[in-house]
């Protein structure tokens, strides 16, 4: 006999625990299949399978039928369908359900908000106004409404909250609004906005932190409509070289506002 491989379920455990914490693992979180980890670790293969089924049991790892063993918790149908329905909306339409949505979110915080939770607001807030960059800025305003959402107290509402909003994990809305912060006025005015709205949830106000969320979304909705006017243009104006593309420049931008 040579030298047989360890059996001992336990110890296949923690040899899969170390490899999952240490390893780089492919791309799509992919890992060995069961014969390999066998025989790098010089493990029984049926103490694989049976670690296996522990770590799938704590949501480490999930496995898919004839495709292997992935890292990480198995994705639902719902997110499956989520990533659908973003992929096929626009950013106009986010916008507009958006107006519809986080006024009354905010309405029902300045009710229900937790002092600490407007604490964390107002922190977030400044978060936000310090960002310099595009991708920290966007990463901070998400997380200040979905505070705002979180603090509305309602759990259905903060999961549709959290639909429209993932729209922003999209390269796509990510150069778009970079590019709508450019062509507006500066990050001043949303952090004046963003404190409106926290100061109006924490006097309690939910008509004031209604209004002024809705005030906020709309200066948004305005700066998306002439970013992609003006992405528009570009386009027109490289295709078409003709000096005559110039006049009908203002037109454009005066019906977008
Ligand atoms: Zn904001």
């Amino acid at each position: 006999m040579t030298i047989s491989p360890n059996d001992n379920s336990n110890f296949a455990l923690a040899r899969l625990r170390e490899f999952i914490r240490n390893s780089e693992v492919a791309k799509d979180g992919r890992l060995p299949t069961e014969r390999a980890f066998a025989e790098t670790l010089n493990v029984g293969r049926r103490a694989v399978r049976r670690a296996l089924e522990v770590l799938e049991a704590e949501g480490l790892v999930w496995r898919r039928q004839g495709a292997g063993t992935f890292l990480g918790e198995k994705p639902d149908g719902w997110s499956a369908q989520v990533d659908e329905l973003v992929a096929g909306t626009d950013f106009m339409e986010i916008m507009e359900v958006r107006l519809r949505i986080e006024p009354q979110l905010a309405q029902l915080a300045a009710m229900r908000a937790k002092p600490s939770e407007i604490e964390r607001m107002r922190a977030l807030a400044e978060k936000t106004g310090q960002s310099t960059d595009a991708d920290s800025k966007e990463l901070w305003d998400g997380s200040l409404h979905r505070q705002i959402a979180q603090s509305a107290g309602n759990g259905l509402f903060l999961s549709i909250f959290d639909v429209v909003n993932r729209v922003r994990q999209d390269e796509a809305w990510q150069s778009i609004r970079e590019r709508a912060r450019r062509t507006g006025t500066n990050g001043r005015t949303s952090y004046e906005q963003h404190m409106a709205i926290v100061d109006a949830i924490a006097a309690r106000d939910p008509g004031r932190a209604g209004e002024a969320m809705r005030q906020h979304l709309l200066m948004h909705q305005e700066r998306l409509i002439r970013a992609t006017s003006l992405e528009f243009l570009d386009e027109t104006a490289a295709a078409v070289s003709s000096p005559d593309t110039e006049e009908t420049d203002g037109g454009d931008i005066s019906a977008a506002s």
